[in-house]
């Protein structure tokens, strides 16, 4: 059975899930394609909105019981789920009051006539997620989509069912009618075979560029649309005029945060020449004192990775860059006991060459590059494959805003690591993938824009 509850913290097996097959999927995919024909999907947003407060409210009411699942499931330090928990309910409570202003019509100005774009829900939506905010994850596709009026199955990743399982139950408590959420415990192929067929009518994926590549290209084939949410390499800017203190704890929290399986963490650290040492030494210095522990004790600050494969890949990356010349300033181990844990980690000297210069480290390891100016850290910034998000630290505000514009990702944050809030757009470009999730511009991803013109 592919799903699997493994405690990363000590690698024992749980609980096991059975698979659904593929009468099961089918039979979901009739009832949501049922729901998105009956007057529940054609109704008004205001009529759907409901279900999203109260979800809020039960994600809240059960935030310790979550929080915990999260951390025995994928690892995460317990303050962290709660935090994760919170903000699903905020994401939820976000598009239940600013749904239908968002999908009101729009106006338009024509010498054709009287005209006005209205927006209509398309259809079911197939998304396919990832383990690493197991909750908000499912979240920002769930609200908008509900909202909108298009039903949601979901395949989420197999690391993470009980996560998968309790969202699912707490969707069904809100009142969501069958076939509005539908988790499905199904792999790969079946997950294609989904979308080829013809009652699906949109793909999300958050995950790697290979998932996204074979789920764009399944949509692709059937003409659907697709958003996809990938990887990330995102640089994390320190200015010779920056508050060096405020950057380093920033950098701390920005590389650290979820064992650094986040694809918005500040993963290549671009430095000024004249601050360079300094910050070395105070980041190698931060590193070293980082308590790394079990998920659910208070005072742990690193917890392990999500599962062994994700260690194993990662240590290996480690020892190739080494390999291939970069230098260690701090860790580069596996920390020895029955988890996942990796030694907080710092590469220096990593030429073009190397394959770590491109690659994403998944975890807590960071990069460290020296520029001697800001052409040559925006030109750093952008010699990447991804285009996700990337953080500047300075204190002269417009020197930071010049460089944010030059800077090719769909987000940067000034004087903080990259974030994310319901209000505000989330997504990339390059091969970080396209589309958004979050804000107004994520509840128009799966609408029909249609025009209306009276002549
Ligand atoms: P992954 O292997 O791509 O898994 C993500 C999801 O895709 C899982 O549900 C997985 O299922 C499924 N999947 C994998 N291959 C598939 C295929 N060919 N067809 C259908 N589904 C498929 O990603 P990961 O390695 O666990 O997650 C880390 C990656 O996600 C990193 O690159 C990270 O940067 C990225 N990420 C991006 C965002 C964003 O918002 N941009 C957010 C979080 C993570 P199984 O679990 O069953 O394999």
């Amino acid at each position: 059975m592919a799903y699997k509850t493994i405690n990363p913290a000590t690698n024992k097996l749980l609980k096991e899930y059975q698979q659904h097959d593929n009468a099961y999927a089918d039979k979901a995919l009739d009832t949501a394609h049922q729901l998105y024909k009956s007057s529940w999907s054609q109704d008004s947003v205001a009529s759907r909105v409901h279900i999203l407060h109260k979800l809020a409210d039960l994600l809240d009411d059960n935030n310790e019981e979550l929080a915990r699942i999260a951390s025995t499931e994928m690892g995460k330090l317990i303050g962290q789920s709660r935090a994760e928990v919170t903000l699903s309910a905020n994401i939820s409570r976000f598009y239940a009051m600013h749904a239908q202003t968002f999908l009101a019509d729009v106006p338009y100005s024509s010498e054709l006539g009287e005209a006005w774009v209205e927006h209509h829900p398309i259809g079911v939506i197939m998304a396919v997620e990832p383990w690493n905010f197991p909750y908000y994850q499912l979240m920002r596709v769930l609200a908008p989509n509900l909202a909108a009026g298009n039903p949601v199955m979901v395949k989420h990743a197999s690391i993470v069912p009980h996560c998968a399982e309790r969202f699912e139950q707490l969707v069904n408590e809100a009142g969501a009618p069958k076939g509005a959420y539908t988790n499905l415990f199904i792999d790969s192929s079946q997950v294609a075979r989904l979308i080829d067929d013809e009652r699906i009518q949109g793909v999300a994926l958050t995950g790697s560029e290979k998932a996204g590549a074979s789920i764009a290209a399944a949509a692709g084939k059937n003409v659907k649309k697709s958003t996809l949410e990938l990887g990330g390499n995102d640089v994390f800017v320190v200015l010779d005029d920056s508050d060096l203190d405020q950057a380093i704890t920033c950098a701390v929290q920005g590389r650290l945060s979820n064992a650094g399986q986040v694809c918005t963490a500040a993963k290549r650290f671009i430095v000024h020449e004249k601050i360079a040492d300094s910050f070395i030494n105070k980041l190698t210095s931060a590193f070293s004192s980082v308590k790394t522990g079990d998920p659910l004790d208070e005072s742990s600050e690193l917890g392990p990775l999500s599962s062994r494969e994700a260690l194993d890949g990662l240590a290996e990356q480690v020892n190739k860059a080494v390999s291939q010349g970069a230098k260690l300033a701090i860790g580069g181990e596996v920390i020895k006991g029955p988890g996942n844990f990796y030694q907080p980690t710092i590469l220096l000297g990593i030429s073009r060459d190397n394959d770590a210069y491109f690659e994403e480290f998944f975890g807590p390891v960071a990069q460290v590059y020296v520029v001697k100016s800001d052409e040559e850290a925006i030109t750093l910034a952008n010699d990447s494959h991804y285009g996700l998000g990337g953080a500047i630290f300075s204190q002269n505000i417009e020197r930071a805003k010049k460089m944010a514009s030059k800077i090719e990702t769909g987000m940067v944050y000034i004087n903080s690591p990259t974030d994310t809030s319901a209000e505000l757009p989330f997504g990339g470009v390059k091969r970080s993938g396209y589309g958004r999730e979050l804000s107004d511009l994520g509840i128009k991803e799966f609408v029909n824009q249609k025009l209306v013109v009276i002549a």
